[in-house]
This record gives C-alpha cells, structure tokens and sequence, in this order.
C-alpha cells in the first residue's frame, strides 16, 4: 500500500510549529529539511529573518538541522550557507540518498530525526523509505506549473483521506 511510503506522521499549519517543545515532546534531535515552499518561497535566495531566528531557536536547544532538496546546487548551497547548515542539493527526492546523507552529517538515528517538507511524493516517500518520521506543512506559495499542478493533483486524494482520518480520531 502506498500509505507506507506517503502518510506523514505529523500535520502542521507552517514549519513555525516545529518548536523546541515540539522537538522535546516528540524526541527530536535533528531536523531535515526541504527548502522551497517549506521554509520560503521559491523567490527567496536567502533565509529569511523569521527562518533564522526559528532555527536560532531549535540550536539552543541541541537540535540539529540539514537541508535536502530537489533544487540545484548554488539555490541550495547559498541558502544553507548563512545557517552554517548541511546541506544536500539535487537530492533525487522520492530517493533516501540525500536523507541518509544528513542523517550521517548530522550523526543522529532514524528515531530522532524528522523530516519537514511540503510534497508527499517527495519529502515524505524520501523520509519514509530512510525509515525516518515525517512532518508536513502546507505549500507556502504554490508553482503553478502543468508539472507541479499535476503532482499536486496526484497528492490530493490521499491528502484528504489523511485529514479525514485525522477527524475521526
Ligand atoms: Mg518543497
């Protein structure tokens, strides 16, 4: 069943709700992240001011944190720069390569580490085929490319019954 590889274990509003209590409740060390639609929008070449402060947040608290992202290597690499973060361009995402590689980076275990992303055919198959968690937030500014409409579109079923079986619970 595909459910294996695409359900999240966790819904979020925005990647603000990843807190230091978030991360302690949960037994969170170390954070893989996606990049675009997650953290910023594509538009953004830098983190943000929020984004930094946010991780500044989780760093004094021990929590580690890694990028792994589909997108090219200067986008990647000059967004992670200013973090002083790892980070992993062209990643392959749905494949675990780039997630397994972080985890090596950062030196932390399948059961303490999450990943964050915004796609479920990507981030979350990518996470769930490393045997890690998986968190998700909704696409902060959507491509509107035939492409990225069609994967969209391919999510949105199991999206819904992801939240209908959430309203049950
Ligand atoms: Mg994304």
């Amino acid at each position: 069943m595909l459910d294996k590889y695409v359900k999240p274990d966790f819904f979020l509003d925005s990647f603000r709700e990843v807190t230091p209590e978030f991360c302690r409740e949960n037994g969170i060390t170390a954070l893989i992240c996606d990049i675009d639609n997650t953290l910023v929008t594509y538009d953004d070449p830098e983190p943000t001011d929020e984004v930094t402060a946010w991780y500044g947040k989780l760093r004094a608290v021990g929590v580690k944190l890694s990028f792994v992202s589909n997108n090219e290597v200067e986008r990647v690499l000059r967004f992670a720069e200013p973090l002083g973060v790892p980070a992993f361009p062209k990643s392959g995402k749905p494949s675990k390569r780039g997630v397994l590689m972080a985890m090596n980076a950062m030196g932390s275990g399948k059961d303490e580490t999450v990943f964050l992303g915004d796609q479920l055919l990507t981030d979350v198959m990518s996470a769930k085929r490393a045997g890690i968690r998986a968190a998700v937030v909704p696409p902060i500014k959507d491509k509107t490319t035939l492409f990225f409409r069609a994967k969209r579109a391919i999510e949105r079923p199991f999206m819904n019954k992801y939240k209908k079986e959430r309203e049950i619970l």
